[in-house]
This record gives structure tokens, sequence and C-alpha cells, in this order.
């Protein structure tokens, strides 16, 4: 049997830094982010059905998407917002459930998803783990190593699931307040937890 499993933290929580550890010890590892980039490539239906909802004006001239156009737009206004996760989230799941079953019936596959929470999607896994830091060091690592100013990365920490939102479901919390050392060795930890619950 496939153990599926959440992976999800706030931006700058260190959440891709432990999924690409869990892909080294052999998990199939499904980017949510990517997957969210893929939907909205030219000659997707979602595409089609966002330039429908917003006007032309969210595309460029070669008819990708305009993301800080439509970031604009759905940054201020929740009904938007709703309107946008609509259009793309289906598609997504539709797609991390292709990718899934093409993973094959054993192994363990991570959902590697930022919007785990916002999605609902935790309630479909087997295992939900949450990558937490507090707020500041969140903020830290953003302005030091993504360049963001610190106004900017407070904004986008708020416009996210809450860190008590994301406890709620979790399965296991990883602590990245630490060095990255002590990270790796708790992803393996957590690595050979995972395969004993996937053997029994
Ligand atoms: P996320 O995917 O949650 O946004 P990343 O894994 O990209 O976060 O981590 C954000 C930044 O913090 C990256 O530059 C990463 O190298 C760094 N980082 C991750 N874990 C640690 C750690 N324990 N100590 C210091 N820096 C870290």
């Amino acid at each position: 049997m496939t153990l599926r499993v959440g992976l999800t933290g706030g931006i700058g929580s260190g959440k891709s830094t432990v999924s690409a550890l869990l892909r080294e010890r052999g998990a199939v590892v499904i980017d949510y982010d990517q997957l969210a980039r893929d939907v909205v490539a030219p000659g997707q239906p979602a595409l089609a059905a966002i330039a429908q909802r917003f006007g032309e004006g969210v595309l460029l001239s070669d008819g990708t998407l305009n993301r800080p156009a439509l970031g604009a737009i759905v940054f201020t206004d929740a009904a938007a917002r709703e309107d946008l996760e609509a259009i793309t989230h289906p598609a997504i799941r539709d797609r991390a459930t292709q990718l899934e079953h093409a993973a094959g019936e054993d192994g363990i596959v991570v959902h590697d998803n930022p919007l785990l929470v916002e999605m609902g999607a935790a309630e479909h896994c087997d295992v939900v783990v949450v990558v937490d830091v507090p707020e500041q060091v969140q903020i830290d690592r953003l302005v030091r190593d993504r360049q963001m100013s610190e106004d900017d990365a407070r904004a986008r920490i708020a416009a996210q699931a809450s860190r008590a939102q994301r406890m709620a479901v979790a399965d296991h919390v990883i602590d990245n307040s630490g060095t990255k050392n002590e990270l790796v060795r708790t992803v393996g930890g957590l690595w050979d937890e995972l395969v004993r619950s996937s053997a029994s």
C-alpha cells in the first residue's frame, strides 16, 4: 500500500528543504508549486477559464499568465481569490492523483503542498507532517535568503493559514528553528518512522 504523506509549512519554514531530504531518502514527491504552474500553462483549460473570469488583461502578449497582474487582483479581493481557487484547485488535485497513481502501488508518496490546510487536503493523507518555526524565524530567513522585505514577508505569512491551523491537522511537527544539520537528523528519524508505518 502507498503511504500518503502530506507535507506543509508556512513560507520560509523549511518545507522545501524537508521535501528534498525525503526525496533523497526515496520518497516520491509531488510538488504542488510545480502543479500550480503546470495547470495554468498555455493550452490548459484552467488558463482559459482564468482569462474568461478575469479578462485578457491577466495574459501576457505571448499567451502566458501574467502572474503579477492576477496576483494584484486576488490579493486584495477574497471573492476573486475564491473564484481563482475554484478553477485551479480541482485541476491541481486531478494532476496530483494522476502522479500518485503513476508512482505505483507501494512506497511513500509525499504531497508537498504549501496550501495543504487551505485546500482541505489533510483529510486525504495518511500522515500529515508540518514544518514549523516561529514567525520571526520565517521572516528572517525570507529576508536573508529570498531578498524579501520584512513587510512583504509579513504580508505573505498573514495571507496563509495560521500556525495554529496547521498544528490542528499535524500528526508530526518538525521544529526547524535549529540548524540545518539538526533538520537532517530529524527528517532521518521521521523517514524511519514513515517506513515502519508503510510496512505495517
Ligand atoms: P519553504 O519551502 O518552507 O518556503 P525553504 O525550505 O525554501 O522554505 O527554506 C527557506 C530558507 O531557509 C532557505 O533558504 C533554506 O535554505 C533556509 N533554511 C531551511 N532550514 C534552515 C535551518 N534549519 N537553518 C537555517 N536556514 C534554513
